[in-house]
Protein backbone atom coordinates (compact mmCIF):
# COMPACT_ATOMS: atom_id res chain seq x y z
CA UNK A 1 0.00 0.00 0.00
CA UNK A 2 1.16 3.63 -0.49
CA UNK A 3 -0.31 7.10 0.52
CA UNK A 4 -2.56 9.03 -2.17
CA UNK A 5 -4.06 12.43 -2.24
CA UNK A 6 -7.78 12.10 -2.02
CA UNK A 7 -9.21 15.79 -2.39
CA UNK A 8 -12.91 14.21 -2.07
CA UNK A 9 -11.21 13.15 1.42
CA UNK A 10 -9.18 16.01 2.18
CA UNK A 11 -6.37 13.63 3.57
CA UNK A 12 -4.43 10.87 2.29
CA UNK A 13 -5.27 7.55 2.18
CA UNK A 14 -3.65 4.06 1.25
CA UNK A 15 -3.86 2.45 -1.93
CA UNK A 16 -2.24 0.06 -3.31
CA UNK A 17 -0.47 1.98 -6.24
CA UNK A 18 1.00 5.22 -6.43
CA UNK A 19 -0.63 8.37 -7.43
CA UNK A 20 -1.13 8.91 -10.66
CA UNK A 21 -3.11 11.35 -12.04
CA UNK A 22 -4.11 11.56 -16.18
CA UNK A 23 -3.74 14.21 -18.19
CA UNK A 24 -7.14 15.07 -18.32
CA UNK A 25 -9.53 12.84 -16.81
CA UNK A 26 -13.25 11.50 -18.40
CA UNK A 27 -15.76 12.99 -15.89
CA UNK A 28 -19.66 14.12 -15.88
CA UNK A 29 -22.07 16.32 -14.11
CA UNK A 30 -26.03 14.85 -13.32
CA UNK A 31 -28.38 17.13 -12.63
CA UNK A 32 -30.46 15.07 -10.53
CA UNK A 33 -32.87 18.48 -10.35
CA UNK A 34 -33.71 17.62 -14.16
CA UNK A 35 -34.24 13.76 -14.64
CA UNK A 36 -37.94 12.37 -15.24
CA UNK A 37 -36.18 8.83 -15.00
CA UNK A 38 -37.74 7.85 -18.89
CA UNK A 39 -34.27 5.80 -18.77
CA UNK A 40 -33.42 7.07 -22.65
CA UNK A 41 -29.69 7.05 -21.26
CA UNK A 42 -30.46 3.22 -20.13
CA UNK A 43 -31.76 2.30 -23.34
CA UNK A 44 -28.98 4.60 -25.20
CA UNK A 45 -26.60 2.22 -23.70
CA UNK A 46 -28.18 -1.33 -23.65
CA UNK A 47 -28.81 -1.03 -27.54
CA UNK A 48 -25.42 0.10 -27.92
CA UNK A 49 -22.79 -2.31 -25.91
CA UNK A 50 -24.77 -4.99 -23.99
CA UNK A 51 -27.50 -6.75 -26.59
CA UNK A 52 -25.59 -10.10 -26.85
CA UNK A 53 -26.36 -13.42 -25.49
CA UNK A 54 -24.72 -13.79 -21.79
CA UNK A 55 -25.61 -9.98 -20.86
CA UNK A 56 -29.42 -10.20 -20.86
CA UNK A 57 -29.14 -8.56 -17.31
CA UNK A 58 -26.29 -6.14 -18.00
CA UNK A 59 -27.40 -2.48 -17.29
CA UNK A 60 -23.96 -0.29 -17.53
CA UNK A 61 -25.99 2.64 -17.20
CA UNK A 62 -29.31 2.59 -15.08
CA UNK A 63 -31.53 5.25 -13.50
CA UNK A 64 -32.36 4.08 -9.92
CA UNK A 65 -35.41 5.47 -7.21
CA UNK A 66 -34.19 6.47 -4.12
CA UNK A 67 -33.96 5.37 -1.30
CA UNK A 68 -35.50 1.97 -1.51
CA UNK A 69 -34.09 1.42 -5.30
CA UNK A 70 -31.03 -0.03 -6.22
CA UNK A 71 -29.27 -2.03 -8.99
CA UNK A 72 -28.29 -4.47 -7.96
CA UNK A 73 -30.77 -4.17 -4.71
CA UNK A 74 -29.29 -2.58 -1.57
CA UNK A 75 -25.79 -2.22 -3.42
CA UNK A 76 -25.31 0.94 -1.38
CA UNK A 77 -27.27 0.01 2.02
CA UNK A 78 -24.83 -2.62 2.00
CA UNK A 79 -21.71 -0.97 1.93
CA UNK A 80 -22.65 1.79 4.16
CA UNK A 81 -23.37 -1.24 6.86
CA UNK A 82 -19.88 -2.61 6.54
CA UNK A 83 -18.37 0.84 7.32
CA UNK A 84 -21.06 1.05 9.86
CA UNK A 85 -20.53 -1.62 11.40
CA UNK A 86 -16.61 -2.11 11.70
CA UNK A 87 -14.74 1.14 10.65
CA UNK A 88 -13.74 3.76 12.65
CA UNK A 89 -14.47 7.22 13.05
CA UNK A 90 -17.61 5.33 10.68
CA UNK A 91 -18.87 8.18 8.42
CA UNK A 92 -17.07 11.26 10.69
CA UNK A 93 -16.48 14.41 8.73
CA UNK A 94 -14.75 17.43 10.22
CA UNK A 95 -15.58 20.75 8.02
CA UNK A 96 -14.75 23.73 10.53
CA UNK A 97 -12.78 26.48 7.96
CA UNK A 98 -9.47 24.95 9.61
CA UNK A 99 -10.01 21.26 7.88
CA UNK A 100 -10.91 22.85 4.24
CA UNK A 101 -8.58 23.90 1.63
CA UNK A 102 -9.82 25.75 -1.58
CA UNK A 103 -8.51 22.47 -3.59
CA UNK A 104 -6.63 19.85 -1.79
CA UNK A 105 -9.91 19.60 1.10
CA UNK A 106 -12.81 21.71 -0.80
CA UNK A 107 -15.53 19.65 1.45
CA UNK A 108 -13.56 19.66 5.25
CA UNK A 109 -11.23 16.05 6.28
CA UNK A 110 -13.25 12.58 6.46
CA UNK A 111 -11.94 10.83 8.90
CA UNK A 112 -13.75 7.95 8.75
CA UNK A 113 -12.47 4.34 6.93
CA UNK A 114 -12.76 4.22 3.72
CA UNK A 115 -13.51 0.27 1.91
CA UNK A 116 -9.59 0.18 1.60
CA UNK A 117 -8.63 1.28 5.31
CA UNK A 118 -11.68 -1.13 6.37
CA UNK A 119 -9.99 -4.30 4.90
CA UNK A 120 -6.86 -3.08 6.53
CA UNK A 121 -8.69 -2.76 10.08
CA UNK A 122 -10.75 -5.59 9.57
CA UNK A 123 -7.52 -7.77 8.44
CA UNK A 124 -8.39 -8.89 5.33
CA UNK A 125 -6.33 -10.29 2.93
CA UNK A 126 -7.60 -8.21 0.20
CA UNK A 127 -7.29 -4.49 -0.89
CA UNK A 128 -11.15 -3.16 -0.19
CA UNK A 129 -14.12 -4.07 1.90
CA UNK A 130 -16.84 -5.28 -0.64
CA UNK A 131 -18.94 -8.37 -1.50
CA UNK A 132 -20.87 -10.14 -4.80
CA UNK A 133 -24.25 -9.70 -5.41
CA UNK A 134 -26.12 -13.23 -5.45
CA UNK A 135 -28.22 -13.47 -8.88
CA UNK A 136 -31.37 -12.36 -7.18
CA UNK A 137 -29.85 -8.84 -6.41
CA UNK A 138 -29.38 -8.26 -10.16
CA UNK A 139 -32.71 -9.67 -11.24
CA UNK A 140 -34.54 -6.23 -11.28
CA UNK A 141 -32.94 -2.99 -12.25
CA UNK A 142 -35.79 -0.63 -11.50
CA UNK A 143 -37.30 -2.25 -8.33
CA UNK A 144 -38.99 0.38 -6.55
CA UNK A 145 -39.39 2.83 -8.86
CA UNK A 146 -41.03 5.63 -7.98
CA UNK A 147 -41.92 4.35 -4.11
CA UNK A 148 -42.09 7.29 -1.61
CA UNK A 149 -40.15 7.53 1.43
CA UNK A 150 -42.07 8.93 4.07
CA UNK A 151 -42.12 9.24 8.18
CA UNK A 152 -45.83 7.91 8.31
CA UNK A 153 -46.66 4.38 6.88
CA UNK A 154 -47.57 4.96 3.59
CA UNK A 155 -49.93 2.30 3.38
CA UNK A 156 -51.98 2.40 6.31
CA UNK A 157 -55.44 4.24 5.90
CA UNK A 158 -56.19 7.17 7.65
CA UNK A 159 -51.85 7.14 8.62
CA UNK A 160 -52.16 11.07 7.32
CA UNK A 161 -49.36 9.82 4.94
CA UNK A 162 -51.45 11.37 2.13
CA UNK A 163 -51.38 15.16 3.52
CA UNK A 164 -47.82 15.18 4.89
CA UNK A 165 -46.19 18.19 3.61
CA UNK A 166 -44.54 18.38 -0.09
CA UNK A 167 -42.75 22.13 0.42
CA UNK A 168 -39.40 22.78 0.59
CA UNK A 169 -36.97 23.14 1.62
CA UNK A 170 -37.85 19.15 2.92
CA UNK A 171 -40.58 17.25 1.07
CA UNK A 172 -42.20 15.27 4.30
CA UNK A 173 -42.54 12.51 1.48
CA UNK A 174 -39.95 12.03 -1.14
CA UNK A 175 -37.80 10.20 -3.49
CA UNK A 176 -35.56 11.10 -6.50
CA UNK A 177 -33.54 9.25 -9.28
CA UNK A 178 -30.19 8.46 -8.96
CA UNK A 179 -28.60 8.10 -12.51
CA UNK A 180 -25.47 5.31 -12.56
CA UNK A 181 -22.49 4.74 -14.73
CA UNK A 182 -18.94 3.59 -13.85
CA UNK A 183 -17.07 6.71 -12.64
CA UNK A 184 -14.16 5.71 -13.71
CA UNK A 185 -12.54 6.78 -10.33
CA UNK A 186 -9.22 8.53 -9.89
CA UNK A 187 -8.31 5.19 -6.95
CA UNK A 188 -10.85 2.69 -8.93
CA UNK A 189 -11.15 -0.13 -6.56
CA UNK A 190 -11.72 -2.94 -9.46
CA UNK A 191 -8.40 -1.86 -10.42
CA UNK A 192 -6.93 -2.53 -7.31
CA UNK A 193 -8.36 -5.31 -6.87
CA UNK A 194 -7.57 -7.53 -9.59
CA UNK A 195 -5.54 -10.11 -9.26
CA UNK A 196 -4.52 -10.55 -13.26
CA UNK A 197 -3.85 -6.96 -13.65
CA UNK A 198 -6.72 -7.02 -16.31
CA UNK A 199 -8.11 -3.84 -15.11
CA UNK A 200 -6.35 -0.15 -16.17
CA UNK A 201 -6.75 3.47 -16.62
CA UNK A 202 -5.54 5.38 -19.73
CA UNK A 203 -3.10 7.77 -18.93
CA UNK A 204 -4.70 10.33 -21.43
CA UNK A 205 -8.47 10.99 -20.15
CA UNK A 206 -8.48 8.60 -17.02
CA UNK A 207 -10.96 5.95 -18.80
CA UNK A 208 -11.36 2.61 -17.14
CA UNK A 209 -11.12 -0.40 -18.59
CA UNK A 210 -10.92 -4.24 -18.36
CA UNK A 211 -8.95 -5.85 -20.65
CA UNK A 212 -10.79 -8.82 -22.12
CA UNK A 213 -7.21 -10.79 -22.89
CA UNK A 214 -6.09 -11.08 -19.22
CA UNK A 215 -9.02 -11.30 -17.48
CA UNK A 216 -9.71 -14.83 -16.21
CA UNK A 217 -13.36 -14.08 -14.49
CA UNK A 218 -12.12 -14.22 -10.74
CA UNK A 219 -14.67 -11.66 -10.22
CA UNK A 220 -12.70 -9.78 -7.34
CA UNK A 221 -13.76 -6.57 -9.44
CA UNK A 222 -17.35 -7.03 -8.98
CA UNK A 223 -16.61 -7.70 -5.31
CA UNK A 224 -14.63 -4.65 -4.52
CA UNK A 225 -16.33 -2.04 -6.77
CA UNK A 226 -18.31 -0.50 -4.10
CA UNK A 227 -21.09 1.07 -6.82
CA UNK A 228 -21.30 -2.29 -8.19
CA UNK A 229 -20.39 -1.64 -11.85
CA UNK A 230 -18.26 -4.13 -13.33
CA UNK A 231 -20.58 -7.16 -14.54
CA UNK A 232 -19.95 -10.81 -14.75
CA UNK A 233 -20.97 -12.81 -18.12
CA UNK A 234 -21.32 -16.09 -17.48
CA UNK A 235 -21.81 -16.77 -21.36
CA UNK A 236 -17.29 -15.60 -21.82
CA UNK A 237 -16.89 -16.25 -18.07
CA UNK A 238 -15.09 -12.33 -17.91
CA UNK A 239 -15.96 -9.45 -16.25
CA UNK A 240 -17.34 -6.44 -18.22
CA UNK A 241 -17.76 -2.67 -17.23
CA UNK A 242 -18.87 0.58 -18.65
CA UNK A 243 -16.34 1.62 -21.39
CA UNK A 244 -16.76 5.26 -21.51
CA UNK A 245 -17.98 4.97 -25.43
CA UNK A 246 -14.05 5.79 -25.38
CA UNK A 247 -14.21 5.47 -29.80
CA UNK A 248 -16.84 8.86 -29.29
CA UNK A 249 -14.58 10.42 -26.08
CA UNK A 250 -11.65 9.67 -28.74
CA UNK A 251 -13.34 11.32 -31.76
CA UNK A 252 -13.52 8.21 -33.82
CA UNK A 253 -17.51 8.61 -34.70
CA UNK A 254 -17.81 10.79 -37.90
CA UNK A 255 -20.56 12.96 -37.12
CA UNK A 256 -18.73 15.08 -34.92
CA UNK A 257 -15.58 15.45 -37.24
CA UNK A 258 -12.74 14.20 -35.42
CA UNK A 259 -13.94 16.50 -31.99
CA UNK A 260 -14.50 14.67 -28.91
CA UNK A 261 -18.53 13.60 -28.71
CA UNK A 262 -19.87 12.75 -25.73
CA UNK A 263 -21.10 9.38 -24.30
CA UNK A 264 -24.33 7.53 -25.45
CA UNK A 265 -26.10 7.70 -22.21
CA UNK A 266 -24.96 11.11 -22.23
CA UNK A 267 -25.98 12.55 -25.51
CA UNK A 268 -29.16 11.19 -25.17
CA UNK A 269 -30.60 12.43 -22.15
CA UNK A 270 -34.18 13.68 -22.96
CA UNK A 271 -34.23 15.58 -19.73
CA UNK A 272 -30.76 17.48 -20.46
CA UNK A 273 -29.67 16.55 -17.02
CA UNK A 274 -26.39 15.16 -17.98
CA UNK A 275 -23.05 17.08 -19.17
CA UNK A 276 -20.16 15.03 -20.54
CA UNK A 277 -16.54 15.89 -20.95
CA UNK A 278 -12.95 16.27 -19.59
CA UNK A 279 -11.50 17.40 -16.35
CA UNK A 280 -8.39 18.95 -16.12
CA UNK A 281 -6.03 16.57 -15.19
CA UNK A 282 -4.15 18.40 -12.24
CA UNK A 283 -7.44 19.33 -9.75
CA UNK A 284 -5.22 22.51 -8.13
CA UNK A 285 -4.99 24.20 -11.05
CA UNK A 286 -8.87 23.76 -12.59
CA UNK A 287 -9.48 25.91 -15.68
CA UNK A 288 -12.30 28.39 -14.65
CA UNK A 289 -13.51 28.25 -18.18
CA UNK A 290 -13.95 24.74 -18.75
CA UNK A 291 -17.81 23.88 -17.58
CA UNK A 292 -16.78 20.62 -15.37
CA UNK A 293 -14.04 22.08 -13.41
CA UNK A 294 -16.06 25.28 -13.09
CA UNK A 295 -19.01 23.32 -11.66
CA UNK A 296 -16.64 21.04 -9.59
CA UNK A 297 -13.85 22.45 -8.31
CA UNK A 298 -14.58 26.24 -8.53
CA UNK A 299 -18.22 26.91 -7.96
CA UNK A 300 -19.23 23.64 -5.72
CA UNK A 301 -22.25 22.71 -6.75
CA UNK A 302 -21.92 18.86 -8.30
CA UNK A 303 -20.73 16.77 -5.74
CA UNK A 304 -19.15 12.64 -5.79
CA UNK A 305 -21.48 9.87 -4.83
CA UNK A 306 -20.69 8.44 -1.58
CA UNK A 307 -17.05 10.46 -1.63
CA UNK A 308 -16.66 8.44 1.64
CA UNK A 309 -15.68 4.73 -0.22
CA UNK A 310 -12.70 6.83 -1.47
CA UNK A 311 -12.19 5.90 -4.54
CA UNK A 312 -12.59 9.90 -5.94
CA UNK A 313 -15.18 9.13 -8.13
CA UNK A 314 -15.55 11.14 -11.19
CA UNK A 315 -19.30 11.18 -12.16
CA UNK A 316 -20.58 14.39 -10.44
CA UNK A 317 -24.03 15.16 -8.67
CA UNK A 318 -26.29 18.24 -8.36
CA UNK A 319 -28.26 17.25 -5.48
CA UNK A 320 -32.45 16.80 -5.17
CA UNK A 321 -33.33 20.20 -3.65
CA UNK A 322 -36.30 18.21 -1.91
CA UNK A 323 -34.72 15.43 -0.31
CA UNK A 324 -33.74 15.32 3.23
CA UNK A 325 -30.74 16.60 4.00
CA UNK A 326 -28.96 14.35 6.25
CA UNK A 327 -29.97 11.55 4.02
CA UNK A 328 -28.29 14.07 0.90
CA UNK A 329 -24.98 14.19 3.30
CA UNK A 330 -24.78 11.01 3.71
CA UNK A 331 -24.69 10.46 0.04
CA UNK A 332 -22.51 13.32 -1.33
CA UNK A 333 -20.63 14.06 1.87
CA UNK A 334 -20.34 17.65 3.91
CA UNK A 335 -20.73 19.81 0.35
CA UNK A 336 -24.42 19.56 -0.18
CA UNK A 337 -25.56 22.62 1.70
CA UNK A 338 -23.67 24.79 -0.51
CA UNK A 339 -24.44 23.16 -3.83
CA UNK A 340 -27.96 23.37 -2.50
CA UNK A 341 -27.73 26.72 -1.59
CA UNK A 342 -26.02 28.21 -4.81
CA UNK A 343 -28.16 25.76 -7.07
CA UNK A 344 -31.78 27.22 -5.23
CA UNK A 345 -30.66 31.13 -6.14
CA UNK A 346 -28.08 30.45 -9.15
CA UNK A 347 -25.55 32.72 -10.13
CA UNK A 348 -25.25 34.39 -13.91
CA UNK A 349 -22.89 31.94 -14.38
CA UNK A 350 -24.62 29.34 -13.51
CA UNK A 351 -27.36 29.71 -15.34
CA UNK A 352 -25.52 29.85 -18.52
CA UNK A 353 -23.36 26.61 -17.53
CA UNK A 354 -26.82 24.48 -17.02
CA UNK A 355 -28.56 26.33 -20.51
CA UNK A 356 -25.35 24.45 -21.71
CA UNK A 357 -26.44 20.89 -20.75
CA UNK A 358 -27.34 18.75 -23.88
CA UNK A 359 -26.78 22.15 -26.14
CA UNK A 360 -24.67 19.52 -28.45
CA UNK A 361 -23.43 16.33 -28.32
CA UNK A 362 -19.50 17.36 -28.99
CA UNK A 363 -17.58 18.25 -26.25
CA UNK A 364 -17.98 21.28 -24.96
CA UNK A 365 -14.13 22.62 -23.57
CA UNK A 366 -14.88 26.01 -23.46
CA UNK A 367 -17.36 28.45 -22.12
CA UNK A 368 -18.45 31.92 -22.48
CA UNK A 369 -20.67 34.21 -21.56
CA UNK A 370 -22.15 37.18 -23.26
CA UNK A 371 -24.75 39.62 -20.92
CA UNK A 372 -27.94 40.72 -21.78
CA UNK A 373 -30.78 42.43 -19.81
CA UNK A 374 -32.35 41.39 -16.81
CA UNK A 375 -35.30 39.75 -17.40
CA UNK A 376 -36.92 38.42 -14.20
CA UNK A 377 -36.51 38.86 -10.14
CA UNK A 378 -37.95 36.92 -7.29
CA UNK A 379 -37.35 35.79 -4.20
CA UNK A 380 -36.43 32.17 -3.36
CA UNK A 381 -36.10 30.59 0.53
CA UNK A 382 -35.19 34.51 1.46
CA UNK A 383 -32.74 35.02 -1.43
CA UNK A 384 -33.07 37.22 -4.11
CA UNK A 385 -32.51 35.40 -7.73
CA UNK A 386 -32.55 37.70 -10.77
CA UNK A 387 -32.69 36.29 -13.93
CA UNK A 388 -30.55 38.19 -17.03
CA UNK A 389 -31.05 37.29 -20.41
CA UNK A 390 -27.26 36.28 -20.94
CA UNK A 391 -25.79 33.99 -23.85
CA UNK A 392 -24.15 31.07 -23.09
CA UNK A 393 -21.63 29.91 -25.58
CA UNK A 394 -19.73 26.85 -25.92
CA UNK A 395 -16.47 25.88 -27.90
CA UNK A 396 -14.72 22.58 -28.73
CA UNK A 397 -11.28 22.07 -27.75
CA UNK A 398 -9.80 23.03 -31.05
CA UNK A 399 -11.44 26.63 -30.12
CA UNK A 400 -14.87 26.03 -32.67
CA UNK A 401 -17.96 27.35 -31.61
CA UNK A 402 -20.53 24.78 -31.15
CA UNK A 403 -23.27 26.31 -29.42
CA UNK A 404 -25.03 29.82 -27.91
CA UNK A 405 -27.52 29.36 -26.16
CA UNK A 406 -30.01 32.28 -24.75
CA UNK A 407 -31.30 31.77 -21.07
CA UNK A 408 -35.00 33.06 -22.35
CA UNK A 409 -36.11 30.09 -24.20
CA UNK A 410 -37.98 31.85 -27.61
CA UNK A 411 -41.46 30.95 -28.23
CA UNK A 412 -44.03 30.70 -30.73
CA UNK A 413 -47.48 30.78 -31.16
CA UNK A 414 -49.19 28.71 -34.02
CA UNK A 415 -51.14 30.71 -36.16
CA UNK A 416 -54.96 30.10 -36.19
CA UNK A 417 -55.42 28.38 -38.83
CA UNK A 418 -53.75 25.29 -37.67
CA UNK A 419 -55.14 25.07 -34.00
CA UNK A 420 -57.57 21.87 -34.56
CA UNK A 421 -61.33 21.88 -32.69
CA UNK A 422 -62.94 18.76 -32.63
S1 LIG B 1 -17.01 2.81 -10.33
FE1 LIG B 1 -16.30 0.74 -9.82
S2 LIG B 1 -15.91 -0.18 -11.86
FE2 LIG B 1 -15.95 2.03 -12.15
S3 LIG B 1 -13.78 2.68 -11.96
FE3 LIG B 1 -14.78 2.97 -9.94
S4 LIG B 1 -14.28 1.07 -8.87
FE4 LIG B 1 -13.94 0.62 -11.05
S1 LIG C 1 -32.27 10.10 -20.19
FE1 LIG C 1 -31.78 11.76 -18.73
S2 LIG C 1 -33.81 12.35 -17.93
FE2 LIG C 1 -34.08 10.31 -18.87
S3 LIG C 1 -33.68 8.87 -17.17
FE3 LIG C 1 -31.71 9.16 -18.20
S4 LIG C 1 -30.70 10.79 -17.01
FE4 LIG C 1 -32.89 10.87 -16.48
Amino acid sequence: MTLVHNWHLGRTMEYPYFESRPEHQFAAVFNINRCIACQTCTMAHKSTWTYSKGQEYMWWNNVETKPYGGYPQHWDQKILQMLWDNGNNPMEWFTSPEEKNETTAPYGLYNGDTIFELAKTKGLNQVAVGYIPDDKEWRFPNIYEDTAASEKTNYEMGSGADKESSELPEHKRWFFYLQRVCNHCTYPACLAACPRKAIYKRKEDGIVLIDQKRCRGYRKCVEQCPYKKPMYRGETRMSEKCIACYPRIEGKDPVTKGRRMEARCMAACVGKIRMNGLLTGDYKKPDPKNPLDWLIHIHRVALPLYPQFGTEPNIYYIPPRWAPRSYLRQMFGPGVDEALDKYAAPSRTLMAVLALFRATQTVISRFEVEEGPKIYESEVMGKKVEVYNDTAIGFAADGTELVRIKIEEPTWESDEKRMVTY
